[in-house]
Formats: C-alpha cells, structure tokens, sequence
C-alpha cells in the first residue's frame, strides 16, 4: 500500500465502517427514503403513509421505467415533485438510450450529486490506495457534456454528467483533484460540436505529452474512438503544434482561444517528435509512446465494453486498464476497489449508502427478492433500485453476479443488460452469449494479424429462415487494407465458431429444425463505427455516454452500415446439437 496522507486514511475508514455495516446501514436508507416520499401519490397509493420496510417490500410493486413514466412527464409538465419524491426534484438525466432502447427521462436531486461526489471521492482514495502518484501530473480525459434542454416546467433535462458539472454543489465545491489536473481546459469540455471537441482534447494531450499520467474516458468505447480518430488526424495536430495555429474548422470560440494559449506558439521540435511516434507502421503499443509518463488507462471496460479489452491492450501494451465505478442515471452502484486486477476479473463493491438495492434471482427457478445482504456467492441476480428520487423498486435492467464480498459489502461481476437479445425463431441469444460468441470467433483472426475493432448485429427475418447478421469493422495490425489481409477461408470459420458458441436451443434450431439459416459476417470499411456513432449522437445521444448499440434495430441506422459492407461471409456447417435436445 502507499503512504497516504490523514485525510486519504480516514477516507478509507468511512470505506471499511460502510462496507462493515451493511444491512444497518441499508435499513436506515429505507428508513430515510420511505420517510421522505411516504406521502407522495405514488407511494401513498401503495403505504398509506407508512414507511414499514415489510409493508413496503408486500405493498409496492417491481417496476419499470413505464410505470413510473405518466408521473416523470407530470412533473416535467409543471406538476409538483411531491406526486413522485419528497425531495424536490432539480432537473432530468436523460438516459443513453443506446444501450437498453428507448431514451428515459429520470429524476435527479441534490441527494444524486452528493452521491456522486461521495462515489468519485471513494475511486480516488481506492487510486491512491494502489498506484503512486496516480494524481501527479496530468489527466487526457476524454469528455462531453451536452448542452442541457428544458423541460415545459423549466427544469433541466441533459446527461447526468453535464448535471453533474453544472450543478451548484459541485460548481462550489469542486473536488481538489479535478480540472487543474485535466489536459483539456473546461471549455473543450463544453464543447456543444463533438468533432471540435475531440480534436481539441488530443490537441492539448499531445502538446502536454510530457505531463500526461492518466489516459481515460468514461466507457472504453470512446478512448478506442479517440485513439482511432488520432490515426486520422495526427498529421493535422502535428501541423498545428509546428505553426502554433489551430486549424480553421475549430470555429467554437470558446475552444479556440483555450486551446490557442495552450498551444503557447511554434514548436516544430514537439511536432517532429509526435511525428516519428505517429509514423509507424503499427500503433501497438501508441499510448505510452505518445504519453510517456502514464500509469495507467481507465475507463469502464466491463459488460458490453469489454470487447474493447484487446483493442486498448494492444495501444496500452502493458499499462495497467483500470474499470471506473458501475454507475446510472438512475443510481450509483458499486465501486472497483482491486484497480490493478486482470481486466476479466473486475468486481465492483456495492456502497450501501448510495440507495436502497435488491436483487431478483436469475436462472435459479426461485424468484424470492433478496435484500443486498442476502445475495449468495456465484448466483445471478436481476437489480432493482429504489433511490432518493422517487423511483421505488425500478429494475434497472442488468445482470450481475456474485463475485465475493470485501467486508460485508457484496462485490458483483457486470454480465449484461436485461433485455438485449437477438432471436430470429425461438431461441434468445444474450448479449452475453453473443459477446463469448464473438470472442472465440476473434481468437482465428489472430494468424491473419487483425482485429476486431467493433460489431454489432442484426436479426435478419425478411427471409425464411431467418438468420444473424454480424457487421465487423475490422484493424490491421500492421497494414490497414483489409480486403488484403481478410482470407475467406478464416472469415467463414469465425462464422462457425459463433455458432458453435451459442446456446443449445440456437444450434438445436439451426441444425436440427432447419428454421434457423447460416449465420453472416458482414465486414464493413474502416470508420463504420465512427459513422454510426455519429448517427447516434446526431439522433441526440450523448457520446459520453454512447455504448455501440449490440443489436441494430432502426432501419437508418441499419443503412449507415449497409452503404459500407465491403464482404459477406456465411457459415458453411452446421453446428453440433446437444442429444438431450433431440
Ligand atoms: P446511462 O444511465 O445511460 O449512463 O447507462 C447506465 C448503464 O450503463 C448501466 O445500467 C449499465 O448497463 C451500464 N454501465 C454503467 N457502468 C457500468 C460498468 N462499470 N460496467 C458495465 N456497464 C456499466
């Protein structure tokens, strides 16, 4: 362990005390929250005032966004807060909407941003726990805040981190180790033009490359983003750097004069040395050439984010990958206290403060709702959350397992969200099936020195049978042109081997029945991925926030990749099928 100061010390004694004292702790929020909102219309509907935890657990329903939407609109039309939350009610948190469907509308409060002040001050201490000098230096983070919208009641609506950063309390009382540690000036931040944004953000990377310690975004999905959008731009930047002007088309003022001064003047020296970095032929290995002194990259890497692993290992080389907190617009969740574990292995510690949780069993035949103290050891469970905003037993929609427990604080491994699945027939394929899938099918590519850099996927049904399109975008190693390097013979055996992967009932159907047809790749030019996020972000989705969507469902998006497919492959056996299906 490192030294750490008094303070860092007794931040770690409020982690243990929490996490010694769970089911009191736990008890006392419920308290607190059912206390505050007992005479809410909601809840009144439910407890006629009571605030019992038995009553509560008998009385109130599971629910889903849908069921608390009518009331959320309610308030956002003008109505007062007390129909859903004793607390008054601040503003919205737009949800991402790429990863779990639909964009939501969730209500925020004070008691939201001390929550994630308190959760941010944890991660820091945990850093500072296990990486020396983690908060030396400077960070390159990668990060967008949308302007945020009114509601017809004049309440904010944007993501939950621009509320975050605007809000009063973190506006008074910024974190020490925030914004004067960042490469990029608050402005590029602000941004409203993502393309500005990120180019200015790599800009002052690269210009202060000799203080940078840290490389990280929120998901994974954007430092890949990032670093690919660097292959494109560097030679830009580098031309830049030499002159000390900014290039024309950053037209955001704001940008331009922070970055202007950061740029300082001229300095042909730093350009050459980016240059030769930038030059080669292959970029394994990029971020610590670029950035010398980092020690360590984070982001959130797990669930769907984890097929970005390979790709940030291959630009980080050896640097340690470091998963942020498990984090929502609805909740905070659980933090990653063993930063410096393999990346398959990350946990996250459930923080019994931060709201009331439970868990429905998944898989287990027995669907009794437990408390957050009762989870077992290696099961699965469904997360519901009831919060300081008026969302009472709201299922979050992800999957989580039991890993272990750090005092009596459970730790869950992230598996998936709820209602991902992809079906052509009967079968349901998981985004967790789909993911192992793609991974087996990816090791092959290996031997022909290339990787995958995104997919997603599309139930093709228009003809029977029916059958799984996967789009890949696909990197070279050394050599970018992939025509050249794809051989047809590895591509139809990737096709196979997710097959061979999925569930039963899916190589049931596909061998025995015949109602399922042969799986497709569909290989895609280079910067697909790029253009679909920047479908998505256009349609309003915060790139943030963006998580490559596993499963396609509209049909402009389904264009962005179909102008693009390159080549086609199809499965050309028949998966095994297991005799007990027969
Ligand atoms: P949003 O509210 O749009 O930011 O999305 C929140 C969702 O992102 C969560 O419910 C998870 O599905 C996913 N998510 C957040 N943090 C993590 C994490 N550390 N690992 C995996 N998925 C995460």
């Amino acid at each position: 362990m490192n030294n750490l100061t008094k303070e860092e010390e007794a931040g770690l004694a409020v982690l243990e005390n929490l996490t010694s004292n769970v089911k009191q702790i736990q008890d006392e929020v419920l308290k607190e929250i059912l206390t505050c909102d007992a005479n809410t219309e909601y809840l009144r509907s439910f407890l006629h005032g009571s605030s019992d935890k038995d009553l509560f657990k008998k009385n109130v329903p599971i629910g889903t966004y849908e069921d608390f939407k009518p009331y959320i609109e309610r308030v956002a039309n003008g109505e007062s807060s007390e129909i859903i939350s004793g607390r008054p009610i601040t503003g919205f948190a737009l949800t991402s909407g790429t990863s779990g469907g639909k964009q939501k509308l969730i209500p925020l409060n004070n008691k939201y941003v001390e929550n994630a002040r308190f959760l941010s001050d944890i991660r820091y201490l945990v850093l500072s726990k296990h990486i020396e000098g983690h908060n030396k230096g400077k960070g390159l983070h990668l990060l967008f805040l949308k302007p945020a919208s009114k509601t017809p009641s004049g309440l904010p609506a944007s993501y939950a981190t621009t509320h975050l950063m605007k809000s009063d309390y973190f506006v008074k009382n910024p974190p020490s180790y925030w914004d004067t540690s960042s490469t990029s000036p608050s402005e590029i931040k602000f941004c409203h033009d993502t393309k500005q944004s990120l180019y200015c953000h790599l800009l002052c990377g690269l210009v202060m490359r000799d203080e940078v310690t840290r490389v990280s975004s929120g998901f994974a999905s954007v430092l890949v983003q990032g670093i690919t959008f660097l292959e494109k731009f560097w030679k830009e930047m580098c031309s830049n750097i030499r002159s000390g002007q900014l290039s024309d088309w950053i037209t955001n003022l704001s940008c331009r004069d922070s970055v202007s001064k950061v740029l300082g003047g001229p300095n042909p020296q730093l350009a050459v040395t980016i240059e030769d970095i930038c030059n080669q032929k292959s970029w394994k290995c990029i971020i610590p050439q670029l950035w010398p002194r980092t020690k360590f990259i984070e982001c959130i890497f797990t669930g769907q984010m984890a097929q970005h692993i390979p790709l940030l290992e291959f630009y980080g080389n050896d640097l340690p990958l470091v998963s942020r907190n498990y984090v929502s617009s609805e909740a905070f969740f659980g933090v990653n206290l063993n930063p410096l574990c393999k990346p398959q292995d990350v946990s996250y510690t459930f923080m019994p403060n931060m709201s009331y949780f439970e868990f429905i069993p998944v898989g287990e035949g027995d669907d009794t709702i437990v408390d957050l103290v009762n989870v077992k050891l290696g099961r699965y469970y469904e997360l519901i959350v009831t919060n300081y905003a008026g969302l009472h037993r709201y299922r979050v929609g992800d999957i989580l397992q039991v890993t272990g427990f750090y005092n009596s604080a459970p730790q869950f491994r992230f598996i998936r969200r709820q209602n991902v699945v992809l079906s052509v027939y009967l079968e349901a394929t998981t985004e967790e099936d789909l993911l192992n899938a793609v991974t087996n099918a990816t090791q092959l590519l290996k031997s022909s020195d290339i990787m995958l850099r995104d997919f997603t996927c599309y139930p093709h049904i228009s003809t029977v049978p029916g059958h799984y399109v996967l789009y890949w975008e696909l990197k070279g190693n050394k050599n970018d042109d992939i025509i050249e390097l794809i051989e047809t013979n590895v591509m139809v055996e990737c096709c196979s081997v997710i097959e061979e992967s999925l569930d039963a009932l899916y190589r049931k159907f596909r061998s025995k029945d015949g109602s399922i047809g042969a799986l497709e790749i569909r290989v895609v030019q280079r910067g697909t991925f790029d253009s679909l996020m920047e479908y998505f972000t256009a349609q309003g989705a915060c790139l943030g926030q963006y998580k490559t969507p596993r499963c396609i469902k509209s049909s402009e998006a389904l264009e962005v990749l179909e102008n693009r497919v390159m080549a086609c492959f199809f499965s050309d056996k028949l998966p095994h099928v297991d005799t007990t299906l027969c």
